[in-house]
């Protein structure tokens, strides 16, 4: 299977994609193939490989191989670079998107390393940022300079999940001479059309719901035709690669993908509708649920049998951080930790007004970050109803005064 197969429904593209047809003859899945040295014949062999990506394991073998063709069948992608991590990802390809005088537009609710490396090495390299709103829309247009080479869109936002318009901003964006690059790690592959929507690169922590299982980091680089050929170079000069037993993690979560997706978004909208009936709860931050903030727009451009885990809470103010840490430290099943899109389930705190330039007071509230996993839903509740019992029983702000 190849791109060009992408008629197939979703599902059948990530069971069959990257693997061998029907007339083979062996195992199921592409060996795993651990390497660095390639070996030639003869002199003519290795004549004959110079200049491809046969000629040495840093830039393919046929397990990385198969790793990309699947996710390009996936995404509906011209191409795809693997790296050792998400945020690799995003480095890469801002490095080879942009040059020094160039300019980029950030949304300002983007996965904080990023917003780093923006403020790190892409200053020093003479690289300007600014950060946008993520409900800009059309108003981006404002912002655009004649410099702007890239409009850097994430949907939702980290921690505060608010829904971009995409469309809208691509479609300023590429009238100014930009592409569009989009870390798309909450959508998956398979979450919308993004290069329907008018995105040019589409970034994956794949760490996340692609290797599925919390045991390996790596990122993806998926672009469209147009610009395959800039992104792999800087890829290449960099030296990124990643190993075979990492390809062969990410290719056994990738082929269960849709399945998990459809259990996440299951539960994960029973854990939204029950936080959502919680008094010190203000507002569930999960766009697939009716009635939240960007579910709108989430509807138009998402594919909602394929909604994800994440989610957000924003509590009362009355409520006070000692009882929220009370609650988390309380839950069983939902370990602390960062990451997520990993089988189980996650909880953590979170404080997004320490990583925003605008609109940084709306976020002062107490917060929570989930991940709904696969346990079963029943068992959740339970558990976050010990630790919501466990929350009331501390006084809150006004008590506490
Ligand atoms: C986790 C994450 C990353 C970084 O991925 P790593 O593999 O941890 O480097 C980037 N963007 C988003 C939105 C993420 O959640």
């Amino acid at each position: 299977m190849n791109k060009h197969e992408f008629h197939l429904q979703t599902a059948t593209r990530l069971t069959h994609a990257g693997r061998k047809g029907k007339d083979h003859h062996g195992p199921v899945n592409p060996p795993l193939v651990r390497a660095s040295t390639m070996l030639f014949p003869d002199c003519a062999a290795l004549q004959e490989a110079n200049g491809t990506r046969r000629v040495y394991a840093r830039h393919a073998t046929e397990t990385t191989m198969a790793l990309e063709q699947a996710l390009c069948a996936a995404e509906g992608a011209a191409a795809c670079m693997l790296t050792p991590s998400g945020l690799s990802a995003i480095t890469t390809t801002l490095l080879a998107l942009l040059k020094p005088g160039d300019h980029l537009l950030m949304v300002d609710t983007t996965y904080d390393p990023t917003r780093q490396f923006c403020e790190g090495l892409l200053k020093q390299n003479g690289i300007s940022t600014t950060y946008y709103d993520p409900l800009i829309g059309a108003g981006i247009s404002a912002l655009m300079q004649p410099n702007t080479k890239v409009v850097f869109v994430e949907s939702p936002g980290s921690l505060t999940f608010e829904v971009q318009d995409i469309p809208a901003i691509a479609t300023v964006a590429h009238a100014g001479g930009a592409v569009v690059v989009s870390d798309s790690t909450w959508a998956t592959p398979i979450g919308w059309a993004s290069f329907e929507l008018g995105i040019d690169v589409s970034i994956h922590a794949a760490t996340k719901y692609i290797v599925g299982h919390s045991d390996a980091l790596m990122g993806a680089i998926l672009t469209n035709e147009a610009l395959q050929h800039r992104v792999r170079d800087t890829y290449k000069q960099l030296g990124m690669s990643i190993g075979g037993d990492d390809a062969a993690l990410a290719l056994r979560g990738l082929r269960t993908m849709a399945a998990r997706l459809a259990v996440h978004r299951e539960s994960a909208k029973v854990v939204a509708r029950w936080l959502q009936s919680q008094p010190e709860v203000a507002e569930v931050l999960y766009p697939p649920m009716e009635g939240t903030a960007g579910h709108e727009l989430w509807k138009r451009d998402f594919r909602p049998e394929y909604a994800c885990g994440l989610m957000g809470a924003v509590f009362h103010r009355d409520v006070t951080k000692q009882q929220v840490a009370e609650l988390i430290d309380r839950t069983r099943l939902f370990g602390i930790g960062f990451s997520w899109g990993g089988y189980e389930s996650l909880i953590l705190p979170t404080c997004p007004s320490n990583y925003r330039t605008i609109n940084a007071e709306k976020w002062t509230a107490p917060m929570l970050r989930l991940h709904v996993g696969l346990e079963a839903v029943e068992d959740l509740l339970a558990d976050l109803e010990v630790g919501f019992s466990a929350l009331r029983a501390l006084p809150t702000m006004a008590q506490v005064a």
